[in-house]
């Protein structure tokens, strides 16, 4: 019985029967993670110790014939955005390093109530701003298909821990793409559910109205199997939704017969790669072979998505940013106060947020910051909120003629580390295809669909409307029935 060819409804299964131990399945992980991951840096901690104590624990609870979670023995990766009271919580930046939550996130009060054996935190863009890793303070992450590649972001560690099999599955979160876009780079599933779907107490907020947790796997099944530990209510998130948690894995089986799946037109415009567009017309033909009918539909308004997306988001984050001033939040300066500025404190304050902050955070904070100040606050904030409406509205119109919309997660694949950091606009255009989701609110989901010639994974889009997570995952498992992109392994050192 090898863990590494199992997926993780066969694991979890396994470990129940006994076939292999809970003990047995860590270490074969976090055997891999020490060999690996000095070559990819999907991890900022690794809790070798807590989760061989913890596997342990379960099968001598499975052998003492005492009940098990819906997860039991299951090694699950974690986002550094979310909070773990036995692990540092750095949200990759320096501004939080070191720092131990005193609580669990609600997510990861439910993994571990599912006896799910979390294997460690994983890398990520700083405050999960930015799409390729680079943001983060502790080191890019580099892509399993090509090391000298981004694997996306601000995810993009869950997504290389889960594409090198360092983790079966793993958690993200999705604010403008950061699940679905490095899923897509990695050649991984990844679903960006609802909002509100999970409850995000616990989850360093980056911006509010658009974050959402999800999980990373393999599959959908995979996928599916996660969303019922994960999803559901949570009376700390006032957010959250308390539509009952439909049983997701055993949704998946019904046929396509009679989906209606939407094409954009605009989708297959300017930037977008000839590989990427190949790959993703014929996922299109695969979803029409497996019963599904495709049609036009418009999205009329998904131009101005990145324009919209660039200033809701920085405009909430440097609200919720503000906190990490040295003295209720964050890393404090040990500079002395040097009389420059106009007083010890708010010297203290400045000091604290230059060290503490990386680039791209900074920028962001001053782009929301003038944006929401009181001369331009109707002229930008005000006005991208109006425009978020029309996007919505557009999806809620596309979505009375088809049951789904598909397209490509990115405009093309995995690209190397480096070709965008000095141009924060060219970085925020590989979200085109993916913040609207999060304007509007809706599920999505993204899944490879091919390869490039030279050996890089594709990435299929799937957004549906709201709650529509039971047909998101059931569209995508039955497209991985039928083909076999998922499967396909990097080639790592043995
Ligand atoms: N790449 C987008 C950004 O930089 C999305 C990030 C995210 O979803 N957390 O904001």
């Amino acid at each position: 019985m090898q863990p590494l060819d199992l997926s993780a409804i066969d694991l979890v299964a396994a470990i129940r029967r006994g076939e292999v131990s809970a003990v047995q399945v860590a270490e074969t992980f976090l055997d891999r993670i020490a060999r690996l991951d000095g070559s990819i840096n999907a991890f900022l901690h690794v809790n070798r110790e807590a989760a061989l104590t913890r596997a342990a624990d379960i099968d001598a609870r499975r052998k003492a014939g005492k009940p098990l979670g819906a997860l039991a023995g299951l090694p699950v990766a974690v986002k550094d955005a979310l909070c773990t009271k036995d692990q540092p919580t750095t949200c990759a930046s320096k501004m939080l390093a070191g720092y131990r939550p005193p609580y669990d996130a609600h997510v990861v009060a439910r993994l571990r109530d599912a006896d799910a054996v979390l294997v460690g935190k994983t890398n990520m863009d700083e405050f999960a701003m930015g799409g390729s890793n680079e943001n983060s303070a502790f080191g890019a992450v580099h892509n399993p298909w090509d090391l000298s590649r981004a694997p996306g972001g601000s995810s993009g560690g869950s997504a290389a821990c889960v594409a090198a099999d360092m983790a079966p599955v793993a958690i993200g979160s999705d604010t403008g793409g950061s699940i679905r876009q490095p899923a897509g780079l990695c050649g991984i599933t990844g679903l960006k559910p609802t909002y509100g779907r999970i409850s995000r107490r616990g989850l360093v907020a980056f911006a509010s109205s658009l974050d959402q947790i999800g999980p990373m796997a393999r599959s959908a099944a995979d996928c599916a199997l996660l969303m019922e530990t994960i999803a559901g209510h949570d009376p700390g998130d006032a957010t959250s939704l308390a539509d009952e948690v439909p049983r997701y894995t055993e949704m998946l089986e019904k046929p396509l017969n009679g989906l209606r799946v939407g094409r954009v037109r605009e989708h297959f415009g300017p930037g977008l790669d000839p590989e990427v567009a190949h790959g993703v017309e014929e996922a299109f033909a695969a979803l029409k072979a497996a019963g599904a009918t495709i049609h036009d539909v418009e999205l009329p308004h998904a131009k101005y998505g990145i324009a919209t997306y660039y200033l809701v988001a920085p405009c909430e984050a440097s609200s919720n940013l503000a906190r990490y001033d040295g003295a209720h939040y964050g890393h404090r300066t040990a500079a002395r106060p040097s009389g420059e500025f106009e007083s010890p404190l708010v010297e203290m304050y400045c000091r604290s947020r230059a060290e503490g902050f990386g680039p791209e955070v900074k920028r962001r904070i001053m782009l929301g910051t003038y944006a929401l100040s009181a001369g331009y606050y109707d002229a930008f904030y005000a006005k991208a909120l109006r425009v978020r409406r029309l996007i919505r509205q557009d999806y809620l119109d596309a979505f009375q003629k088809v049951d789904l919309i598909g397209g490509p997660v990115s405009p093309t694949p995995a690209f190397p580390l480096g070709e965008k950091t000095s141009d924060p606009l060219a970085m925020y255009l590989v979200d085109m295809y993916t913040v609207g989701t999060n304007l509007a609110g809706i599920g999505g989901i993204s899944f490879p669909c091919g390869f490039t010639k030279g050996g890089l994974p594709i990435g299929f889009q799937l957004q549906g409307p709201a709650l529509s997570e039971p047909l998101l995952l059931r569209a995508a498992d039955r497209y991985q029935k039928l083909t076999d992109w998922h499967n396909r392994r990097p080639k790592m050192p043995a």
